[in-house]
């Protein structure tokens, strides 16, 4: 290189750095952005309890789309006003204790500012290695969550991005410990309900497992999975030479509630040497209360539970977990190497989140579960979700005395209920309480959802957001009064 293009070459990267500059704010602008994006953040807290729980907008966002990616960017004030106007607004609000609908969780600050912190040291969290902290701050959650679900020292896990992805490493880690080939899939039967979340489906099929025989076993009239018809299934499909293979049963279920009868459960799975995975994505933190525990009793003779800390643990989305009892199996499943991970693999340690998952780089979610948990123990957080579950007791009474037909006691934090006047046709009803639930959201002060149960349009109540009080409760039934009024009932 001659010392001209070397000049050129040194002038040109020293302009590229310059150009670049940007994406390092000083101290003096950090402030600036800082002190801005709180405010937002404030506008937005501050106005929580009055906020609407779903916004009915008619332009849903697409406002948005009028800021495209551009070569030099937008003022702050105009992408927060973006934000707030096209984002945070329409649609529904699952930050608000007026969020009903689903299963909501609320999200928690301490959380927030956890992710804050996770994402300005960008931690590398998916191997002991590099982030041996960190690593060690997700196995010692884990270890917590294998506790809480009662689970042996050999259990270990993962803190996944949500329900949907814990639950498939748990099928997958369940396919590859019954040994499951390519051949066995169209005699290897699976167990769950009609009840179970459209998620455990999905994971089959991602899993490769699309040919297995699934049965649905029967449900009593609290829509949990009845043992006597599950044994007898079982019973049938050894008969006819099938291989019994995975119980799924669930630890709260979306559409009601109902927590299937694990213990006895367990007691088949045992006995008929089935892998035993319990979805409890939003039950699963119940287990801190005392009814709780006497209610999923059993959960600890599984071999495997998902659990959502963005459902039932208040998290902000993106936090799922499985654990297994013997993390062994979920190693198996999850084995990797590859010539540039040389380094890390001669580093013994802790069992590093790479290794027992689909990812390799992933976001440092143990912060936003551990910061919380840290500063508050764990005692606000059973009394939380104490005060759900009496709430739905509550709600179930109150809806009764408004005349509306309310289905099983709650098992958990959610209700169902219907408007069904004496008189009046399924299909009549149907659209009533279509009207209803279309009214409600209309309003927007609380958001309710609705599920199909038997043929019946069914209304449900979850109370499960840490801002969820009995105020709430009383606003969503004056509201549910109004909405029969207005349908002329
Ligand atoms: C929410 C839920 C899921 C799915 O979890 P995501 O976190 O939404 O992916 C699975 N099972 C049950 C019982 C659930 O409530």
């Amino acid at each position: 290189m001659s010392a001209l293009e070397h000049t050129t070459l040194v002038d040109r990267i020293r302009q590229l750095e310059r150009e670049a500059q940007p994406l390092e704010p000083g101290t003096a602008e950090r402030e600036l952005l800082r002190h801005a994006v709180m405010e937002s953040s404030e506008r937005f807290l501050r106005n929580i309890e009055t906020l609407k729980a779903f916004d009915d907008s008619e332009d849903k966002g697409i406002g948005l789309l009028q800021a495209p990616i551009s070569e030099r960017g937008i003022p702050l004030e105009a992408a927060l006003e973006l934000l707030e106007r096209e984002v945070v607004r329409p649609g529904g609000n699952p930050a608000s204790g007026g969020h009903l609908a689903y299963i909501p969780g609320g999200g928690l600050y301490h959380s927030a500012l956890g992710d804050y912190l996770a994402a300005i040291s960008n931690k590398y969290a998916g191997l002991f290695f590099t982030g041996p902290g960190a690593v060690r701050m997700e196995n010692m959650l884990l270890r917590w969550v294998a506790d809480l679900v009662g689970y042996p020292a050999t259990a270990g896990g993962n803190i996944a991005s949500g329900g949907s992805i814990a639950n498939l490493a748990a099928i997958a880690t369940a396919r590859d410990a019954h040994g499951l080939k390519g051949r066995d899939f169209a005699s290897a039967v699976v167990y769950l309900t009609t009840q179970a979340h459209h998620c455990i489906e999905k994971a089959l099929r991602l899993a490769g497992l699309e040919e297995v025989q699934v049965r649905y076993i029967p449900i009593d009239e609290r829509f949990r999975m009845r043992p006597d018809a599950l044994e007898q299934t079982i019973a049938a499909d050894r008969g006819q030479g099938l291989k019994p293979w995975l119980i799924i049963a669930a630890a709260g279920t979306t559409d009601t509630g109902a927590v299937d009868p694990l213990d006895a459960i367990a007691t088949i799975a045992e006995r008929e040497r089935c892998w035993f995975h319990v979805d409890a994505a939003y039950g699963g933190f119940f287990l801190l209360t005392g009814h709780g525990r006497r209610v999923l009793k059993g959960i600890e003779r599984s071999d495997s539970v998902a659990l959502d800390p963005h459902k039932s643990l208040f998290l902000p989305y993106g936090s799922g977990i499985v654990v297994v009892r013997d993390a062994r199996w979920l190693a198996a499943t999850h084995r990797y190497s590859g010539h540039y991970m040389q380094d890390a693999l001669r580093e013994p340690g802790e069992i590093s989140p790479a290794d027992v998952s689909p990812e390799l780089t992933k976001h440092f979610r143990a912060l936003r579960m551990w910061l919380p948990l840290i500063l508050l123990g764990t005692e606000p957080f059973r009394a939380a979700l104490d005060e759900k579950l009496l709430l739905a007791r509550y709600f179930h009474q109150e809806i009764q005395a408004l005349g509306f037909e309310a289905g099983p006691p709650p098992d958990l934090s959610v209700v169902t209920y219907r408007w069904a006047p004496p008189g009046v046709s399924l299909e009549r009803a149907n659209q009533l309480n279509q009207a209803i639930v279309d009214g409600v959201r209309r309003d927007g002060r609380v958001f309710l959802s609705s599920t199909l149960l038997d043929g019946r349009f069914t209304l449900r109540m979850v109370a499960l957001s840490f801002r969820t009080h009995q105020r709430t409760i009383d606003l969503a039934l004056r509201i549910l009064r109004e909405q029969v009024a207005a349908i002329g009932a």
